[in-house]
């Protein structure tokens, strides 16, 4: 039987949410074997995501994790109380599947729920869209990960972005630990979990297709009236 998906989406209230969202749920409702975690950075779980996840009629998890108040002046790093939230809540509830780290503003073929599906340790594979180079991936040879491709490469072990990789839950340590360094979230992760550039392996054709971009629907000029869904859907009564 198939392995279920854990995909993991932090998310927090903007103009963007909703549209990200809802394309993103009608995504993942194309998926067999899909729990969908949303990780709300706010106080309570807001109603909009709620409705979403809902409508969708995925199986799902909806968890409240603002993030820590000496992170809200400055707003970075992102998201990352949220995938720390759901982090805990999957070592509490689930010993087997496969974790995907999915932001709502990701585009996504249906055909890497395949290949993620089959993780044995951690998978990885392009994503297009990233830095100035325009894509991050692995580089492969002979069907090994020998280095990485990313414009912002630093002293990063593994310089991937955070939908690059899927992890089988049976290799999430206790010591699988999401700091809060900005630009640093995916590498000292993927380093928590004692990982060694011989083990990942190469997905969507040995790293040579783009199955995920980081789409990040970005208003040009931001919306005058920057008010809340229900509040706009209030008013049109
Ligand atoms: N995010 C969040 N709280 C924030 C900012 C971002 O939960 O205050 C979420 C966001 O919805 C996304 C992820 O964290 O799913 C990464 O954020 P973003 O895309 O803004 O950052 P970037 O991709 O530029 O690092
Ligand atoms: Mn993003």
């Amino acid at each position: 039987d198939l392995k279920m998906i854990y995909f993991v989406t932090p998310t927090y209230p903007r103009p963007e949410q909703v549209p990200e969202l809802t394309r993103l749920a009608h995504t993942l409702m194309h998926v067999s074997r899909l729990h969908w975690i949303v990780a709300d950075d706010q106080p309570i779980c807001s109603d909009v995501v709620f409705d979403i996840l809902r409508r969708s009629g995925l199986p799902y998890t909806h968890i409240s994790s603002p993030k820590p108040f000496k992170y809200q002046i400055s707003n970075f790093p992102r998201g990352v109380s949220n995938r720390r939230a759901a982090l805990a809540w999957l070592r509490d509830n689930v010993h087997e599947g496969v974790l995907y780290f999915g932001d709502d503003d990701n585009t996504i073929d249906l055909q890497l729920f395949d290949e993620i599906r089959n993780t044995k340790k951690v998978s990885m594979f392009p994503v297009g869209l990233i830095g100035d180079y325009g894509v991050s991936s692995p580089v492969v040879t002979d069907g090994k990960v020998v280095a990485f491709f990313d414009s912002w490469v630093d002293s990063r072990t593994f310089p991937v972005d955070m939908a690059g990789f899927a992890i089988n839950i049976k290799f999430l340590k206790d010591t699988a630990d999401m700091p809060y360094k900005t630009g640093l979230e995916e590498d000292m992760f993927l380093v928590s979990l004692g990982l060694k550039i011989d083990e990942i392996e190469p997905l969507a054709d040995n790293c040579s297709k783009i199955l995920v971009w980081h789409t990040k629907t970005l208003t040009k000029k931001k919306p005058s009236l920057n008010i809340d869904v229900k509040m706009f859907e209030n008013f049109q009564k």
